[in-house]
């Protein structure tokens, strides 16, 4: 069913992984979708039409480099140049940068928290306006399990992630009397580059194969054993956009192999 027809998406970080799925998704469902994140132009623009084509939809392609506050509301006001409108936002970009606190590099706490946690608001700021002008709106912040529960090494994401839920919650209960929604979507462990690079660091540290360390990363957090898939994520995501998810603002929800039930 086309439940996003005539709406516009935007979805940070939609060259890879879960924001790519999510975009993808998005776009099968109808709607115009803007993507937007790193990588070569030429993959870039593959992606972007075979998205168009198989969806039968408009799909563009904005850049903007998300830890600078000045480019992520440049992103949605070219979106809405682009579009015209924005009904829906998916702040998902993310980065991970794994070590102690007192190894932490001060310029990556400054990186993770503003490609988390402060491209969200940059984005959230200028979308609501628009959003707000037409009463309806879906922002869905892709946090993580990290958002609710910590781990070592990871000081930064864990800060950012529980920061964009209370962030979530902020937008949420701002604009609850109007049909505008904010929820974070917490996934666990997903098969992604992000995860890639923590799973070959592992491998190399303890000197085991890659197969080795995806389990032992996978099942010393998430019972299922078994990764979340970017794709499931997707439809989490795009039922949170649907009218039957209009009543669900204000959420957390987890996606994540019963991790954090334990
Ligand atoms: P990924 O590395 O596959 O994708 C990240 C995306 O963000 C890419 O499109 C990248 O180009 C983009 N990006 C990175 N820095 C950017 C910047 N400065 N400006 C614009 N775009 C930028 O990672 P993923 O696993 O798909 O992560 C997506 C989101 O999901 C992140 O917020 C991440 O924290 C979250 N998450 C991932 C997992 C996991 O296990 N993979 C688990 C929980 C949450």
């Amino acid at each position: 069913m086309k439940t996003l027809e005539n709406r516009v998406a935007l979805v940070t970080g939609s060259t890879s992984g879960i924001g790519l799925a999510m975009a993808r998704r998005l776009a099968m469902a109808g709607a115009e979708v803007v993507m937007n994140g790193f990588g070569d132009p030429a993959e870039i623009d593959c992606l972007r039409e075979e998205i168009a084509e198989s969806a039968k939809t408009r799909v563009h392609f904005v850049p903007a480099d998300l830890s600078k506050g000045a480019e992520a509301q440049m992103l949605v006001k070219q979106t809405l140049a682009l579009c015209g409108r924005i009904d829906v936002l998916i702040n998902n970009a993310g980065i991970q940068h794994v070590s102690s606190i007192p190894d932490f590099p001060d310029d990556k706490w400054d990186a993770v928290i503003a490609i988390n946690l402060s491209s969200a608001f940059h984005t959230s700021k200028i979308a609501l306006a628009d959003m707000q002008k037409r009463g309806w709106g879906r922002i869905i912040n892709v946090a993580s399990a990290h958002g609710l529960v910590a781990s070592i090494n990871k000081s930064a994401y864990v800060a950012s992630k529980h920061g964009i839920i209370g962030l979530t919650k902020v937008t949420a209960l701002e604009n609850a009397k109007t049909q505008i929604t904010c929820n974070a979507i917490c996934p666990g462990w997903v098969d992604t580059p992000l995860v890639r690079k923590q799973i070959e660091a592992r491998a190399a540290a303890q000197g085991v194969s890659i197969d080795d360390a995806t389990r032992q990363l996978v099942g010393e957090k998430q019972p299922s054993e078994r990764f979340v898939s970017p794709e499931h994520l997707a439809e989490l995501a795009l039922f949170l956009t649907t009218e039957a998810g209009g009543s669900i603002t204000g959420s957390a929800y987890t996606m994540d192999g019963g991790w954090t039930a334990q």
